[in-house]
């Protein structure tokens, strides 16, 4: 059995969808697709959710976007007569705004999930539906049923074991050649939706295939595999045909988008190889991450993340920064969600890079300066360079000025602004 995951921008229009089945239609093992929410519509349910959430007056308008959004695909996709998909999504859409219509709670993240999830709903739903029209009878499972989490809403910690014994009963292919299920979105015991972390899909298939012992999962993504840097930043890029799972947390954790950091662990625990394929060139070898014995040799691979927040921090009292001085700095970034990109400090200061989130940055910055004078420089970019030259540092800061720099054996990286 082989896990397919299909990400938003395989599944953002009737033609992507039709290229979808396409794929699948020359497959000939067991599979579990995994779906993504169409396109962009993640984005526009986690705007929904702040208008509802803060009676901006603009939830009518937020739900009718994503409303046509999909009825347009489906005009596309189907003809007239298929009333049967009409119904199924109309009946999802009067359970989004039977949500709408309620006094919202105070939680924020409970309300995210109860609404970002029907992005993957309405997805799978529709692929499920084209895939019977096309004479392809999949299986639509709800994913909540059976990947068991914790109620840690929007970044929700899933139960192994539970999650294990239900899958297995589901997931028997008894009955079925194919399943069809939907990414990021899982379920508490109580039958809560949660979310694992945005662009978390990658994380489903890849633990789908632990739980399940799947040969192999496959990513289908519209690059033709990974890449020595994102080819939307860069233009001289090359394709890395494979990979040890180590350099792939390593590359993820820096922050190449190719693959969520959380997809690595499931797959490496059982030695599943992971492909990244063209959905646009479905033949093509693209890459996989595998385990490796041989050293490989790989080229500069080099990941540019913007829109970065550089913070020193220097304690009023002039105190050092010791342990206990990071931990209290630590859980104030756990507090607040952020995650450290690159940290560096000295005897009485702590550098710090982390994505720069504009919802929070005022209350963080004033709980930072309760105790420690603070120095920031917003919308700095970070760049780490790994299996590094001296021609590709030069190459990637020679028009910029450096703001912190590190280097150990394998990787470079540097907090730059542009000059
Ligand atoms: N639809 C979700 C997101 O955009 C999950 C995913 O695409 O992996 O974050
Ligand atoms: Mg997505």
């Amino acid at each position: 059995m082989n896990i397919y995951k299909f990400g938003g921008a395989s599944v953002r229009d009737a033609e992507s969808i039709k290229n979808l089945f396409q794929i699948l239609n020359t497959q000939k093992t067991n599979l579990i697709i995994v779906v993504s929410a169409m396109g962009k519509m993640t984005d526009a349910l986690e705007s929904l959710c702040h208008h509802y959430f803060n009676k901006t007056g603009e939830t009518a308008q937020a739900l009718q976007n994503i409303k046509e959004y999909h009825f347009n695909i489906i005009r596309n996709l189907f003809t007239g007569d298929d009333r049967e998909v009409c119904e199924k999504i109309e009946r999802l859409f009067a359970d989004l705004e039977a949500v709408l219509e309620t006094e919202p709670s105070l939680c924020y993240d409970y309300e995210y999930d109860r609404i970002i999830s029907f992005g993957e709903l309405l997805s799978t739903t529709i692929v499920a539906a084209y895939l019977e029209k096309q004479g392809r009878k999949a299986k639509l499972v709800d994913i909540r049923k059976c990947i068991k989490t914790d109620v840690n809403y929007r970044n929700a910690n899933v139960n192994p074991e539970l999650s294990g014994q239900l899958c297995r009963k589901v997931f028997t292919f008894q009955d079925t050649f194919m399943y069809v299920t939907q990414g990021f979105i899982a379920g508490t015991t109580t039958n809560q939706t949660t979310t694992l972390g945005r662009e978390g899909s990658d994380y489903t298939a890849a633990l789908l295939a632990n739980l399940l012992d799947a040969e192999s999962v496959t990513i289908w993504k519209d690059v033709p595999g990974i890449m020595s840097a994102d080819p939307k930043q860069y233009d001289d890029t090359e394709i890395i045909p494979k990979l040890s799972y180590r350099e792939a947390i390593e590359l993820s954790n820096f922050g190449a988008k190719v693959i969520h950091p959380k997809t690595i662990k499931p797959i490496q625990n059982k030695k599943i190889p992971l492909y990244v394929k063209s959905f646009l060139h479905p033949d093509a070898p693209g890459s996989v991450i595998r385990e490796l014995d041989e050293k490989l040799k790989l080229p500069p691979i080099y990941i540019d993340k913007d829109h970065q927040l550089l913070l020193t921090l220097t304690p009023r009292d002039f105190s050092f920064i010791a342990e206990e001085k990071l931990s209290a700095i630590f859980s104030i970034l756990a507090k607040y969600r952020l995650k450290l990109n690159l940290m560096q400090n000295s005897a009485i200061s702590f550098s710090f890079c982390i994505d720069c989130a504009d919802a929070v940055f005022d209350d963080f910055i004033r709980e930072l300066k309760d105790e420690y004078e603070v120095l920031y420089n917003k919308d700095v970019r970070l760049i780490t360079i790994r299996h590094y030259n001296d021609a590709i540092i030069r190459r990637l800061t020679e028009d910029k000025t450096i703001l912190v720099e590190q280097k150990s054996r394998l990787t470079a990286r540097f907090v730059v602004t542009n000059n």
